[in-house]
């Protein structure tokens, strides 16, 4: 039995762990954290149950095709329902545009805003279906060390139906007109950490996943499925160390001998490194065998970090449904203050979860639990000041669009910004989503999963492939752990 050990407890650090397990290994997890799930962990306070990071379940049969390698299923952790409507996007007071759960529903609300789009959004989904089949079979089941492993006849075949060569907002463009219309179509590809001008077009596959795969929920929040994966990974016989930084890794004969953990060290014949890469390489590995120099770091486009506001209300609020997102000002200009010159957002779009809409146990009862969510540019100046004033300024929006008090029936607070990803992640200049999936920085083109020079050491983890989120997360801990049991 080989002894590996996981550097992070982040889906992708748990999803190695689990099929590291499977494969016959000794896995001990090292988490910095007092919890694990990382970017995903919870906290609770006053009788809010807050999830800190995602809030959108999209791709559920990646989850099921995580567990099913296991002999399970996600129903054997959590309960999922599937939200109706799935999100809304609020462009002002009277402009709400609500996404249905139903394909009739959805090419109602189209047709309603804009002539003859019912049938452009089928043929828009798809080709978001053939981009999605082929991408989540053929593209990110790849460790991606060569464009060679993309030589599969169907993406041969259909090189120019992925759209791998103009972006997703010109592909959008050229369906809808209408400026709603084009704003929900561009939504779901935020989620990679770039803007629809700088996106592939073959990531109009998200939404395939955002529309017809629905938007779902586990019951409980978020942190069910890290609770889940994580009594999978224990009854394979994972161990989990948390209050366990790792300081440095111990390089010996060209090889991983340990990990030196709170004075100790820690023998090992084998290492997933799931935190952030860059952490991983730059600080814990000597010079001599990081695959990146710190002039590529800097070089790189990161996705957004953001300001979050963990809020309680002590009342319900009508107009807010389960995903709320707010699309009153312009999505151009915020999105120049995050890529093009880094600042603090003038006017920012901002998103809204309030999950005790949909569940009871995460609100005192008649109270509701708001995730405010305001992406910003990675390594700005974080102060109490400046998250003070946006606080100020998402509740004023917030107040005036609900056509609500809410300011004054907020009884728990607590923000969290630049400063803490750092802190709890060791998060390059305060990221929070990894790496832009952008043309330049896709498959191959990513920070590699194996590190070239010590051949039992692997990454896994939104800094690398296939990218950021929690299903790629999911796969890309999968593919580290097969890679380096193949390889001690
Ligand atoms: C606010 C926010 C909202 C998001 N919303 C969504 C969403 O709705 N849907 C979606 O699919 N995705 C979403 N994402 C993205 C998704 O959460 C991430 O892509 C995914 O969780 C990343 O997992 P990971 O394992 O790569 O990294 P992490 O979750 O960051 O895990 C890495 C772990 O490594 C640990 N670590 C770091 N350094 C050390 C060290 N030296 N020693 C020991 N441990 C260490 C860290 O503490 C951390 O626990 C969101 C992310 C954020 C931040």
């Amino acid at each position: 039995m080989a002894k590996i050990s996981v550097i992070g407890s982040g889906f992708s650090g748990l999803s190695a762990a689990c099929f590291a397990a499977k494969a016959g290994n000794d896995v001990t997890v090292y988490e910095k954290n007092s919890t694990v799930g990382g970017r995903a962990r919870s906290f609770s306070e006053q009788g809010f149950m807050f999830d800190m990071g995602p809030s959108w379940y999209w791709m559920p049969d990646i989850f099921e095709s995580f567990f099913s390698e296991f002999g399970k299923k996600a129903s054997d952790y959590y309960d999922l329902v599937q939200l109706e409507p799935g999100f809304q996007i609020i462009f002002g007071k009277d402009d709400v545009l609500p996404l249905p759960a139903s394909m009739n529903g959805i090419e109602e609300v189209f047709e309603s805003i804009e002539k003859g789009s019912a049938v452009k959004l089928r043929k828009f989904l798809a080709e978001g279906k053939y981009k999605y089949d082929v991408g989540m079979k053929h593209l990110v089941n790849t460790p991606s060390y060569s464009w060679l492993e993309f030589a599969k006849p169907d993406v041969i075949k259909g090189v120019f139906r992925l759209d791998v060569f103009r972006s997703v907002k010109s592909h959008v463009a050229d369906h809808f007109t209408d400026p709603r219309l084009r704003a929900l179509m561009e939504f779901p590809v935020l989620f990679l950490g770039a803007m629809p001008d700088n996106i592939p077009a073959l990531y109009s596959l998200m939404n395939y996943a955002a529309i017809s795969l629905g938007t779902w929920y586990p019951m409980g929040g978020m942190v069910k499925i890290v609770e889940g994966m994580q009594q999978l990974a224990t009854s394979l016989g994972v161990k989990f160390r948390t209050n366990a930084a790792v300081d440095h890794v111990i390089v010996e004969g060209g090889k991983i001998s340990g990990l030196h953990v709170n004075g100790a060290k820690e023998p090992t014949d084998g290492l997933i490194a799931s935190g952030d890469y860059n952490h991983m390489e730059q600080k814990l590995l000597p010079a001599q065998y990081r695959n990146y120099s710190a002039e590529y770091w800097d070089d790189k486009t990161f996705a957004p970090s953001c300001l979050i506001f963990y809020v309680g209300v002590n009342k319900k609020i009508k107009k807010l449904i389960h995903h709320n997102l707010f699309f009153d000002t312009s999505l151009d200009v915020h999105s120049k203050e995050i890529y093009q010159n880094p600042s603090w957002p003038s006017d920012p779009l901002f998103y809204v979860c309030a999950p005790s809409k949909t569940d009871p146990n995460v609100a005192p009862e008649g109270m509701e639990n708001l995730f405010v969510l305001i992406p910003v540019a990675t390594g700005l100046k974080d102060t109490p000041d400046v998250r003070e004033e946006y606080y100020r300024k998402v509740m004023k929006r917030m107040e005036l669009l609900c056509d609500d008090t809410i300011a004054d029936h907020v009884v728990y607070k607590k923000s969290y910004c630049v400063n803490d990803f750092v802190n709890d992640y060791n998060a390059f200049k305060g990221n929070a989503y990894g790496l832009a999936n952008t043309l330049r920085q896709t498959a191959v083109l990513k920070p590699t999963l194996r590190n070239k020079k010590i051949k039992n050491m692997f990454y896994a983890g939104q800094l690398t492939v296939p990218g950021p989120g929690v299903p790629p997360a999911l796969i890309s801990g999968r593919l580290a752990a097969e890679e380096l049991t193949k390889n001690i």
